[in-house]
């Protein structure tokens, strides 16, 4: 419970305006887009919405002298509860910090607010003949503190990397209120430790991220999509193995197994041949006069790995039409079935197969369906558990397969999470991934940083 005086303080700073703490203000702060059951709520005390750096340090120093949680949130999208306020406190929302301030064409950078919506960047710096390649697909709803505090990814991740890849520098308030700047726009830099890597991927628990600089690239002349389908998902696996050990590297490659595909096929028309058990999705990208010539490389290597159908969008529009299918997977999965609980695990390239194979296993094993999509291109997958969690013993049923896969995904090489942090929903498997010396170096970190543990509690370990 926060004590009042200081609920009057923190008011002060934002305004009665800015601030929000009815009941029903504080349920819609306590959830985000995780599979984390609404019951019991985490209900924040109170959610303030800052509009400069100023108001961010003064908030974040008054809980740090009073011991007060402070969970930063960005759109709420996270998958893994990030934002929940999980030990109650205050929410502060950067969703108004959201200017884009500034677009540096000679120097190829953007510098933005945290609250600046993933595709408005992304819109902005096309429209000077720029590109800024992480596309989350919650990019539409997504922040880029958010997406700097998860190191988001996407689709193009197997050709142009993720979020990290392209921050160059941030301001950050720290947990006693010091702004600090880290980075800048000199492209080398090296000048003490890396800082501005440490907040990527912190999940709010190092410090609030206030400003943030990223590179831009020029943006690609043309691109070409190409939609494959398989017989067997181990086809098609290794079919973007074959591609890119062979020199092509597609700007994505997103794979999709028979469950997902037919899910999308209950609400839209798409032509499936009968025995297609997998689709690769394929964009690549570049200059129109090599376009045609890679085109025609993907599907030779496609029907060197047995496809069964090949596509090529001719226009915009087409290409578009392709792409439905693996926009609309993520709803479209969760319609077929009364319960979605989506994961994200990322292995080695080449273990994608036995990955695959053993997720099968798994859905075997304890009578669930898995439906498995993701990005095939960085051997990051998406498994979503399919079932009723109204049903006797589902709930049990769920966790137990939930484990087996963040173990097969560790076993085969791979790790807990590609994109979507450690969270809460993670945190029982961390110290399996890093270690208990890992885990111990991040609490040093932590400790270093934020001696109070304000900022963003019980995120990541205990
Ligand atoms: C349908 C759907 C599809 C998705 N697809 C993808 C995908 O393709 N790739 C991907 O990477 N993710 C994906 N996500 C997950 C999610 O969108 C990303 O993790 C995104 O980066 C979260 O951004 P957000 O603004 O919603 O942050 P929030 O959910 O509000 O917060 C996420 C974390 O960031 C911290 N945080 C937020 N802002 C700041 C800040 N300014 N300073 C410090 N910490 C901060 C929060 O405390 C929390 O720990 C998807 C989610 C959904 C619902």
């Amino acid at each position: 419970m926060l004590p009042n005086e200081l609920r009057s303080q923190i008011i002060a700073v934002v305004g009665p305006e800015r601030s929000l703490d009815s009941d029903n203000d504080r349920f819609t702060y306590s959830y985000d887009g995780s599979f984390v059951p609404l019951v019991p709520a985490h209900l924040p005390d109170l959610t303030v919405f800052p509009l400069n750096v100023d108001e961010v340090a003064k908030v974040v120093r008054l809980c740090n002298e009073h011991g007060v949680p402070l969970v930063p949130r960005g759109a709420g999208s996270g998958r893994t509860g990030g934002s929940i306020p999980v030990k109650g406190g205050v929410v502060l929302s950067l969703e108004r910090m959201n200017r884009i301030l500034e677009i540096d064409r000679k120097n190829m950078m953007a510098l933005v607010e945290p609250g600046v919506r993933t595709i408005d960047l992304c819109k902005a710096v096309e429209a000077v003949g720029l590109f800024y390649p992480p596309d989350p697909s919650s990019w539409t709803v997504s922040t880029m503190g958010g997406n700097i505090a998860e190191n988001a990814g996407g689709a193009r991740a197997v050709k142009y990397g993720v979020t990290k890849d392209y921050v160059m520098g941030l301001e950050v308030v720290l947990a006693d209120g010091t702004v600090i700047t880290t980075g800048g726009k000199a492209v080398k830099n090296v000048t003490g430790y890396d800082l501005t890597h440490l907040f990527v991927g912190s999940e709010g628990t190092l410090g609030v991220v206030t400003k943030i600089l990223v590179r831009l690239i020029s943006k690609p002349e043309a691109k070409k999509t190409l939609l494959l389908m398989f017989a067997t998902v181990d086809d098609a696996s290794e079919c973007v193995s074959d591609m890119l050990s062979s020199g092509i590297v597609p700007a994505s490659a997103e794979i999709m197994d028979k469950t997902s595909i037919q899910a999308v096929a209950r609400f839209r028309k798409v032509d499936i041949p009968a025995e297609a058990e997998a689709a690769l999705l394929i964009d690549i990208d570049g200059p129109q006069k090599l376009l045609d010539d890679q085109a025609v490389a993907v599907a030779e290597t496609g029907r060197r790995h047995h496809a069964v159908q090949i596509r090529e969008a001719g226009t915009a529009a087409e290409a578009d039409e392709l792409w439905v299918l693996r926009r609309t997977m993520g709803p479209a999965v969760a319609a077929i079935a009364k319960n979605k609980i989506g994961e994200d695990i990322s292995v080695p390239r080449a273990a994608l197969p036995e990955m695959i194979r053993r997720l099968g296993e798994i859905g075997k094993k304890h009578g669930l369906t898995i439906a498995v999509f993701g990005h095939a291109g960085d051997g990051n997958l998406h498994p979503s558990i399919l079932t009723d969690l109204s049903r006797p013993g589902a709930r049990e049923r769920v966790d137990e397969a939930v484990a087996e896969v963040f173990r097969a995904a560790l076993d085969v090489g791979g790790t807990l999470s590609g994109e979507h942090g450690i969270g809460i929903t993670k945190k029982p498997f961390i110290e399996e991934a890093l270690g208990k010396g890992g885990v111990e170096a991040l609490r040093a970190v932590k400790r270093a940083l934020d001696p109070k543990g304000i900022l963003n509690p019980g995120k990541i370990f205990e």
